[in-house]
This record gives C-alpha cells, structure tokens and sequence, in this order.
C-alpha cells in the first residue's frame, strides 16, 4: 500500500526534530507536525531560557566577587524588562533555526495539533487525514499542579519566563530539579525565595551526601528552603479581606516559616503550609514534577498502550504494541533529558531506516542540575552502589581558590565510588560552580569503565577545583 509519508513524526522538540530531519537526510519522505512553537520544551520553556536566566541571575554574586577582588563596581538593579525582550528574541531565532533546519531536509511542516487515528493514519487538527508507513510520537511532556483549593493561582516553568513583572517575594513547591534550579535563579536576580519540599531532603534520588552539600550552598546564597513542608491551600488576597485585617501574617507563622515583613496586600497570594503556617507572597511556582503528553492523542485508539502515568510504554528499540508507531522523550517517561531524547531519536532513524536496530543505551547518563551551585553527576550514589557491592568512597570538601580568596565560606565537594572488586569508578559527583561542564568529561573516564587507578595516573591540572578527582589518595569510608 503506497502511504502519504514513509514517516510521519508528531511533536517538533528536541528528538522529534532530530529524528525527522535524519531520516530525511537519509532520503525517506517525512512530515511533521507541532501544535506549538518548534523546538519543544527544551528550547521554548526549558533547558535554553532556564540557562541564560542562570547566566544572568549569576551576575549579583559576581559583582558583589569583583569588588572582594579589588574592583570598585556598583550594582544596580536587574533589568528584567530589558532581559526578557532579549529572551525573547533569542527564543524566536532558535525556533526559526528549528524551523529552517526541517526545511532544508525536506520535511513537511504541518503547524497544527495532529493525533492517531489508527496504526497508519494521522489526523490534523484541520481535519485532513495523512497516512504514514511508520509513526514517531514524540510529544513530550508538561508539568503537573497538585490539586487543592486555590492551585490555580500559581504559575509552572511554561510560565515563569513570560511574567509580567518579577515578583518581590515567590514559594516555589517542590525539590526537584525545576524547583532548585528557579530557586537559585529567581534569587540571584533579586526575589526573596522560599522553597517547600515535603521530603527529608531536596533531590532524592542524587547522592545523599551531595543533597546536603546543595542544599547548603542554596541556603548560605540566600534561598529559604524548608524541607518537610508542602502547601495546602492557597488563595488571593482581596481589598478587604477579612482574614487579613485581623492580624499580620507573622505573627500566625510557625517561628520556621516566620514572616516579618509587611502583612499581606490585596493580588497577593496567601499560602498555608501543612505545618501550619501562614505566607504572603506575590508570586507561588509550582516545580512538582512532569507528565507524558498524551491526553488526546488518540494512542490507545490505535492499540498502543498508555502506563499509569500517561506514558506511552515502548521497547528497547522505542517500538510501542503496534509495529508502525513507536514514541521516544519524554512522552514516553523513560529519562527526561534532552540529549537523550535525541538520542532516542537516532537510534530510531537507525532502527528503522538504516537496518541497523538499535536499543537505546540508557546506563551512565552524566547529567547537571543547574542549581547554585551547581551538581553533575554520572553513574550510581553511594547510597545505590553499597546496596549493590563492596565500595570504597572518595570524597573531598573543600573551599574553592576564587571563593576562599574572596572571603566566603562555600564548599566544593567531589566524590567518587569505586568498585572494590574491579577497581571502576561507579560513580562521580560533583557540587561546584561550573560542575556542568566537568561531569561531561568525567563521564567519558566513568562510561569507558575508568578505574581509580586511571584517573590517578592522570596529571593533576593546578590549579582548578576537579584536580581533586585525580588527587584523592585515601578513601573516606568502605561499604
Ligand atoms: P522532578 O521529578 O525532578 O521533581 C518533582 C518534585 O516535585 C519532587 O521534589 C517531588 O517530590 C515534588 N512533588 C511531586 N508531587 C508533589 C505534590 N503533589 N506536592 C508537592 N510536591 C510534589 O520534576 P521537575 O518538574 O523538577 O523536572 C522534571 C524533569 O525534567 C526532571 O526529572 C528532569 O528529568 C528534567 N529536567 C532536567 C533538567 C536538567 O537536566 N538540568 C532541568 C529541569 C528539568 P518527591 O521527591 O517527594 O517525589
């Protein structure tokens, strides 16, 4: 049977893109179609903005570091206005690289929601039917706000780079990677930030000892962070409210969530935590996680299945329970990360188009969190490792050359886990400005099966915070 397309992909983010414009390369006809701005999340409402907003929220700590280091400099305020129209300029260029780069591979651009009809067809939003050997469903995904009276009023990561004006005071929910990185950045640019997580400690999941270690560096920059404590109820402040007039929100806080400013005004948001106490703030993000984008899609119409997340649920080779229709990011809730969406998106263009089936590697996947300061990290935690096998522990803490010069306190940590048995680096973790940029390289030694004794024959480069990686003689502890 003659299809319109040999493929046709659904989603124009990260991996969508990716996959459809190799595949065209390659010579097969393809078409895509998106909804919303080309380039996905991570362009449009994610990895791109998120980082130039760390860039510019880094600029307080490093003019208040120029003058430790002799310069006469004085800081005004942050532009946000001035910056957002930047932002904004920047995110329509890549967008339109996105768009060109589809174009000149020969892809047909269908700018319009499209969903499933069946294992062969596609139906756009205009209501034409096309038809496609092979469907590549690459939706993604979109943040989730827990349900309770008032959740409405908050904002998510889609919204916090379109705000109108940067509020003085924001709670951000969650301890995740979105809620620690706008954390540090919102601080960074000047908003008094308080953070509630409902766990023991931010970051589950990462390496305890590294949790700490972020968790401290974000509270002596200036965060407020609050673990065990989550939000219950939210609403906004009106003209004459009565709750209000009657005391200063202050004094109703638990001395933990104490606030001594001014009582709340009317368009602010008061909050009630679940232990208790009373916020104002003008401004409330929610960072409480992600879920796949299929509402809608029509997947389980056509026989692919749909897990208890609303992932769509494929293979090692992304292939969903219908042989022409496979799916790859976050839509199919496996690992959130850019690269990996792309990845996934080779790999598929591989598996289908060049005879070559290919199973996606997801094992050693080194990653940053963008918090400040910042983490990387690659393989297991020392937590994960010792349930594994016998380990012994590298790690060292350090204050940094350029921050101990300038007179703050901060730590640096590095930290490997290595294998008693072979002697492989298992794990490294990293919590220092710049850690981003080290794990990368770090994750080649760790992925290729490094031991402790290769990186201890490499030479040491001085003077720079990951020496220590190679200098670390005597390990902390065995497990
Ligand atoms: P995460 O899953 O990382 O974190 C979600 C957070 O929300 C957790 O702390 C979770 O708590 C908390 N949470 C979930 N439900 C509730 C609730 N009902 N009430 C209160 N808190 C709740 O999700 P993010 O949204 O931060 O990020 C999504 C994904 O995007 C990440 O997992 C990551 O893969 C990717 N990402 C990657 C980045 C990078 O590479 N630098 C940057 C940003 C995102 P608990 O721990 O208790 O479950």
């Amino acid at each position: 049977m003659a299809y319109d397309y040999d493929l046709f992909v659904i989603g124009g983010g990260s991996g969508g893109v990716r996959a459809a414009r190799v595949a065209a390369g390659g010579g097969a006809k393809v078409a895509l179609a998106e909804e919303d701005r080309y380039g996905g999340t991570c362009v449009i409402r994610g990895c791109v903005p998120k980082k130039l907003m760390v860039f510019a929220s880094t600029y307080s700590a490093a003019f208040e570091e120029a003058r430790d280091y002799g310069w006469e400099v004085s800081s005004g305020p942050f532009n946000w206005h001035a910056f957002k129209s930047k932002l904004e300029d920047e995110l329509d260029r890549l967008e339109s690289v996105y768009q060109r780069l589809l174009d000149n591979s020969g892809v047909e651009r269908f700018s319009q929601r499209a969903t499933v009809k069946s294992a062969h067809e596609i139906e756009l939003a205009d209501g034409t039917v096309k038809s496609a050997e092979t469907i590549l469903v690459a939706t993604g995904g979109r943040p989730v706000v827990p349900e309770m009276p008032g959740s409405e009023l908050g904002i998510t990561s889609n919204e916090i780079f379109h705000l109108d004006e940067l509020p003085k005071r924001m709670l951000i929910i969650g301890g995740g990677y979105i809620a620690c990185e706008f954390a540090g950045i919102m601080t960074g640019l000047g908003v008094e930030v308080c953070q509630w997580y409902r766990g023991a400690q931010i970051l589950r999941g990462f390496d305890d000892e590294a949790r700490g270690a972020i968790a401290d560096g974000m509270r002596a920059r200036g965060v407020d962070l609050h673990t065990g404590t989550n939000i219950m109820e939210m609403k906004r402040l009106g003209d004459h409210d009565p709750d209000m007039d009657s005391a200063p929100i202050g004094d109703r806080a638990p001395q933990a969530l104490r606030y001594d400013g001014p009582r709340g005004k009317a368009g602010q948001i008061w909050v009630k935590s679940t232990t208790g106490g009373e916020m104002v703030f003008d401004q409330v993000l929610f960072a409480t996680g992600r879920m796949p984008n299929t509402e809608g899609l029509g997947l389980a119409r056509a026989g692919v299945e749909v897990g208890r997340r609303g992932e769509a649920v494929v293979d090692a080779y992304s292939r969903s329970a219908v042989p022409s229709i496979y799916a790859i990011g976050d839509v199919t809730n496996r690992v959130q990360l850019t690269p990996v969406a792309i990845r996934e998106g080779m790999a598929f263009v591989d598996t289908v188009f060049n005879d070559t089936p290919t199973a996606v590697d997801h094992e050693l996947i080194p990653s940053a969190v963008f918090t400040q300061p910042e983490f990387g990290t690659v393989g297991l935690t020392e937590e994960e490792a010792r349930d594994q096998e016998p380990i012994e522990v590298y790690a060292t803490s350090f204050r940094a050359m350029r921050q101990a010069f300038a007179g703050h306190d901060e730590r640096v940590l590095m930290k490997l886990i290595v294998s008693q048995a072979t002697r492989r680096v298992l794990g490294c973790h990293i919590v220092a400005d710049g850690a981003g940029e080290m794990i990368q390289l770090a994750g080649i030694a760790v992925k290729m099966g490094a031991t402790k004794e290769d990186f201890d024959r490499v030479c040491a480069v001085h003077p720079t915070m990951s020496e220590e990686l190679v200098t670390m003689k005597t390990p902390v502890r065995t497990a």
